[in-house]
Parts: structure tokens; sequence; C-alpha cells
């Protein structure tokens, strides 16, 4: 598979592969002697929840919803409508909400304020990539893959017009930064 035209990689695959294991002891350790229930954020978090899913030691349950954010495709606006909810209610469950990656977190703070809405026993946040901007929107990150520069970053789920997601390292298109 060929990365975009002049994409540069910033997180080759074995560097990715050995960060998400790490996630995956941490996030065994804060969650010992408890059940988990995992949230991804359709279609850019698959990825990532599929290989750090494989490093949890404690019990987890997978669940998903696919959100659509109005805005531009390259400037979210914090408006969110749910395409499709969760199938499992999070009231008294431990809930960790796994991102592919938080610019403005815009985003990340609604999907915060509804969950939370839902009474979980707990809620934290795994987003595998931050951007510079990320800590405005005020959601504590427990769990940060790989704090970015400034760049358009396509690979290991995330697209560029729906492509590239299938790529296994994550790349930054050429003057995106
Ligand atoms: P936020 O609300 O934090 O500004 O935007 C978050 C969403 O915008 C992410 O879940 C992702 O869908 C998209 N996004 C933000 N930055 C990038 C990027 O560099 N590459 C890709 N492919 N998507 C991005």
């Amino acid at each position: 598979m060929r990365r975009p035209e002049g994409a540069e990689v910033l997180i080759p695959e074995d560097r990715l592969q050995e960060r998400v294991a790490e996630l995956g002891g941490e996030i065994s350790g804060a969650y010992a002697g408890k059940d988990l229930l995992v949230i991804g954020v359709l279609k850019g978090a698959v990825f990532f929840i599929a290989d750090l899913m494989r490093h949890l030691e404690v019990p987890c349950e997978l669940d998903f919803m696919a959100v659509s954010s109005y805005g531009s495709s390259t400037h979210s606006s914090g408006v969110v409508r749910i395409l499709k909810d969760l199938d499992i209610p999070l009231a008294g469950r431990h809930v960790l909400l796994v991102e592919d990656i938080v610019d403005s977190g815009l985003t990340l703070s609604y999907l915060m304020r509804n969950l939370q809405a839902r009474d979980p026993a707990s809620l934290e946040v795994c987003a595998l990539l931050t951007k510079p901007g990320s800590a405005r929107a005020g959601v504590k990150i427990s769990y940060v893959g790989f704090a970015l520069p400034d760049a358009y970053v396509v690979g290991y789920g995330l697209d560029l017009d729906q492509k590239y997601r299938n790529l296994p390292d994550i790349s930054a298109l050429s003057g995106s930064g």
C-alpha cells in the first residue's frame, strides 16, 4: 500500500506496536481486579482498539459508537450527531473511551459529557495520538500514545478521504504542519 505523495513517516510500525503494548500494560495494571468496558468511536479507532485489546489482561467487553461531526473535514465544530449508539448500558461500569486522535478536543469533550450522563462507575480516555491544541478543551486524557506536532496524519486507522486507513504506520502529509 503506497503512502500519499510526499507523506513522511512519523511513527514507524515497530515503534507504534511497542507503544500500544506499553499502553495495554499500563491499562491492565490500572484496572486490575475490575471488569472493563472499552468503547471505540468508528471508524478511526478500530485498528488501535483491535491491537490494544490484545494486550489487556483484565476481562473486557467492547462496544462502538459512530458519530458525525458538523464542520469542515479538517476542523471539527464540537457539535456531534450520534449515528450509531452503544448497545451496552454504561451504568455502574468501568468505561475506557478509546480515541484515535484528539485535535481540538471538541469531539471528545462532547462525547465525555454524553457518556458521563449515563452514570458509569468510572470514565477514562485513552488516545493513541494527541495534537498540541488537545488540552484546550479541558478533558483529561489518562493514556496517550504519542503527542504529535500540528500536522495532518494518516495510517493505522486514520484516513484521507476515507483512504490510507490500512497503512501500518503513521505518516504526516507534506505541508500540513
Ligand atoms: P477534534 O474534535 O479533536 O478537533 O477532532 C477529532 C477528530 O478529527 C478525530 O477523531 C479524527 O476523526 C479527525 N482528525 C483530527 N486530526 C486528524 C488527522 O491528523 N488525521 C486524520 N485522519 N483525522 C484527524
